[in-house]
């Protein structure tokens, strides 16, 4: 489901626990495509760290994404993707429980975790392959 702005959506239907669609919705326009598989994965993953996670980046409206260099396909323009901050958590932990959760892709970034729901793949540095934490 497409928003052109995430406070039009209204509390009762908003069927999220941890995230709101604040945090969810794009930083160019506010606009926000609801991927409720991927958010249902990203509330699963949270419930797993059992802390708050910061997303620095969810869904991104294309002039967003263009603005900021991402990949014209990202995941992050279909709401598949989210990056989780690592600050203040044990990245291999956070990556084990995006995996439990079910996400496919990772992306290993010196701040952040990005997640999403594409193919399986892993990109970055201090990828789970090489079994290095930190
Ligand atoms: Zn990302």
């Amino acid at each position: 489901m497409f928003f052109e702005h995430y406070s039009l959506i209204s509390t009762n239907a908003w069927h999220y626990r941890y995230f709101t669609p604040r945090e969810l919705a794009s930083k160019g326009d506010g606009s926000l495509l609801v991927n409720h598989d991927a958010i249902a994965r990203l509330e699963h993953m949270r419930e797993i760290m059992g802390v708050p996670l910061i997303i620095t980046s969810a869904y991104r409206d294309p002039l967003h994404n263009a603005k900021i260099g991402g990949a014209p396909l990202s995941m992050h323009r279909f709401g598949r993707a989210f990056d989780v901050s690592i600050r203040g958590h044990d990245r291999q932990q956070l990556y084990q429980a995006a995996l439990t959760a079910g996400f496919t892709g990772f992306g290993f970034y010196a701040t952040f975790l990005h997640v999403d729901t594409g193919r399986k793949r892993h990109w970055g540095k201090s990828a789970p392959i090489y079994g290095v934490r930190g």
